[in-house]
This record gives C-alpha cells, sequence and structure tokens, in this order.
C-alpha cells in the first residue's frame, strides 16, 4: 500500500506540507525520479522548508548547479570501466568481498544519493541479471562477503529475496551476506513476519544489515520495532549516515542521531562524507567536517558505542578520517594524549 501510494506528485505532497513557491516550481521542472513513501512524509515539518526530512526527499533547484560533481561518476567509483570482466550487478573495489546491486528502484529518492545518475537521474544504464551475479560469485573463491544493495533490495518480492539470499548462502566461499537498506527507515512496514522468515531463521552465514539515517527525527516507534523484529530474527543492524550540509552537520543533529539510534538498538557503522555525484554540491561539507563533529560531540562526550567511523568513500575504496587530535606530543621518552575536554595525560614509549 505505501508504495502504491508513493508520494511522488505535487497534489499528494501538498496532504503532508505547505509547499514553498521554489519547492512546487523544483518539482515542476525536474526531469528526476522523485518521491517517498506516505509515512515518510507524515515526518515532514508542515511548514518549516528546513526541515531536514523534506530537504532529503524534494527535489531542488540546486540540483542543476554542478561545479565539483564528475560526469560519469559511478562508473568511475565502482570501478566499471577497468580490465576485469564483471556483470553490472557487481561492484568491486576490493579483494574479499563486493556490492552486489540487484534493483534501481527506491521506497525514498535520496535528493544526495551517490548512485543518483542510477537511481535519480535514469541517465545510467545497467543490467541487473541476478543469475549472472550469482555465477561470478561462485567463480570467485576470494569473495567471502557479499553486500547486497541497490536501489533498495528490500523492495524485492519475498520469493525473489528468498531466492537470492538462499542461493548467495548455498555458495561455500560465502561467509556472511550484508544488505544496505533504507527500508527500517523509510518504509518500517516492510519487515514483516514474512520477510523475517526469509532473512532469519539461520544459524549460520549471518547477516548484517545497514540502514541509512540521517537525522534523529527520521527515528519513530515503528523504527524501533521494526529493527527490534529485525534483530530477534538474528539480524544484526547498523547505520550508515551522510554528513549532509544544513541536515545534520550542526553539533545538536549529530550528536542527537547517535545517540538516538543506540536507543533503538542501532550500531552506528560509518558516516560518508557527501561524494562527488553530479548535482549534490549543495549537500557538501569540507571534507575535515566529519572528523571535526565526532572529536566536538562524541567521542569522550557520549558512549563508544554510538561512535561511527567517518570515512570518505573512493575509487579506491573508503578512506577514514577520523580525528587526529590525541597525540599532543611525541619523544624517545613518552606520548603526551590529549582527552575531549583538552587535559592531557603521558604514558611511556615503550622502545620496539
Ligand atoms: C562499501 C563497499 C563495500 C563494503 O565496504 P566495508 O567497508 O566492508 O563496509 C564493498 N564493496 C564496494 C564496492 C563498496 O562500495
Ligand atoms: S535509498 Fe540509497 S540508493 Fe536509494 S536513493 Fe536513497 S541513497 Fe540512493
Amino acid at each position: 500500500m505505501q508504495m502504491q501510494n508513493q508520494v511522488n506528485t505535487l497534489e499528494k505532497l501538498e496532504q503532508y506540507i505547505s509547499v514553498t513557491p521554489e519547492e512546487r516550481e523544483a518539482i515542476q521542472s525536474t526531469k528526476t525520479k522523485w518521491g517517498t513513501t506516505p509515512y515518510f512524509a507524515s515526518l515532514m515539518d508542515y511548514n518549516d522548508p528546513n526541515c531536514p526530512i523534506r530537504k532529503q526527499v524534494i527535489p531542488s533547484k540546486l540540483e542543476e548547479q554542478n561545479e565539483f560533481g564528475l560526469e560519469n561518476y559511478l562508473v568511475y567509483k565502482e570501478n566499471r570501466d577497468t580490465k576485469e570482466d564483471r556483470p553490472d550487478t557487481i561492484a568491486r573495489q576490493y579483494h574479499n568481498r563486493i556490492a552486489f546491486t540487484v534493483l534501481k528502484t527506491c521506497a525514498n529518492y535520496c535528493r544526495h544519493c551517490f548512485r543518483k545518475e542510477l537511481v535519480v537521474d535514469k541517465s545510467l544504464e545497467l543490467d541487473f541479471n541476478i543469475n549472472e551475479g550469482l555465477e561470478w560469485i561462485k567463480e570467485h573463491k576470494e569473495i567471502r562477503d557479499v553486500l547486497i544493495t541497490g536501489g533498495d533490495p528490500l523492495l524485492l518480492s519475498d520469493d525473489k529475496l528468498e531466492y537470492l539470499i538462499r542461493s548467495i548462502r548455498d555458495i561455500e566461499h560465502v561467509e556472511m551476506i550484508r544488505i544496505g537498506s533504507r527500508l527500517p527507515i523509510v518504509l518500517p512496514h516492510r519487515i514483516t513476519d514474512d520477510l523475517l522468515k526469509v532473512l532469519g531463521g539461520f544459524y549460520k552465514i549471518p547477516i548484517w544489515l545497514n540502514t541509512q539515517c540521517n537525522h534523529p527525527r527520521e527515528i519513530t516507534e515503528k523504527t524501533a520495532e521494526a529493527v527490534f523484529k529485525l534483530m530477534s530474527a538474528g539480524i544484526n543492524v547498523g547505520n550508515q549516515a551522510v554528513l549532509l550540509k544544513g541536515i545534520n552537520d550542526d553539533a545538536k543533529s549529530f550528536k542527537e542521531l547517535h545517540e538516538k539510534l543506540l536507543t533503538i538498538r542501532v550500531r552506528p557503522y560509518y558516516v560518508f562524507y557527501t561524494e562527488p555525484a553530479p548535482g549534490i554540491d549543495h549537500f557538501r561539507t569540507h571534507i575535515e567536517r566529519g572528523a571535526e563533529l565526532i572529536r566536538n560531540t562524541l567521542r569522550g562526550h557520549t558512549t563508544g558505542l554510538a561512535q561511527p567511523m567517518y570515512v570518505v568513500a573512493t575509487n579506491i575504496g573508503k578512506i577514514p578520517l577520523m580525528p587526529d587530535y590525541y597525540i599532543k606530543h611525541k619523544s624517545e621518552k613518552e606520548y603526551v594524549l590529549q582527552n575531549h575536554r583538552g587535559q592531557t595525560t603521558t604514558l611511556p614509549n615503550i622502545p620496539e
């Protein structure tokens, strides 16, 4: 129901918010896919155009500007034009793990999406043949970890998911499955008992699901319930947030997001720098911002469980950029370390 009733026209959006002239103009002129679920739309602020959910969902004229985004970004980033012959489903940056892209539809078309050429702009055509991808994984014995992604893979029917998960579990060298899905946040209703039967119930070959939640306002009772059900079925749930200018790059939202995730049992995994895909310059902060936020609001300020790793996802893999404030000084005799309050302490430098 939520998917049939997708909020993807001006008329439907007006049932949830008071649309501004700027939003109206952007919606009327956009050539990209846009829209969200009635549930996620209901979390929008009726009056505030700066609402963090509105900004992630409603097209903006700023998307037409592009100073820093790279053309043909996804092909470059996912190494799709290298010599190794791979089906379109397989994105590879690492020796022992791959991203298995199985479809290009989403329940929420995030305006900041780094796969936007595929998912939102429809300028990149790829052919997602699942059996071809499965064959490739079977032939590559070095792959121990398969990350199922999209689009949003949990939009596949239960039958298709069942086939996909069972087929991957049957590949002897695969030790774990991961799923990247925004549905626990934008469509928690998708976490049904039937879905849990498909994903859960296996003791071996664990499933690690990472969702994407960018602002504390996206977390509700419904989210908490969906996560609890997933975990009860043996599925581990983490979060991959995207650092978004004007949405979560302020100290208050950033800290609240990571603390609130733990209250619904979600472990923060990554915070991503907004990648240089075309047309999303307006979401990008300067690169150090994520590390600064972790230093100023999380590390030492709240539990270690709330600490994500800040990473820049590049064509050569994810590169962590963490705050490096803590080694103040190092001599032959000792290290001087600093904590989050600026206090220092010393430890002996042990010769190797
Ligand atoms: C992100 C990504 C992975 C998984 O990376 P982890 O750091 O293990 O979470 C694997 N393959 C590709 C192509 C990716 O983009
Ligand atoms: S759910 Fe993921 S793939 Fe889909 S639009 Fe959002 S960021 Fe992109």
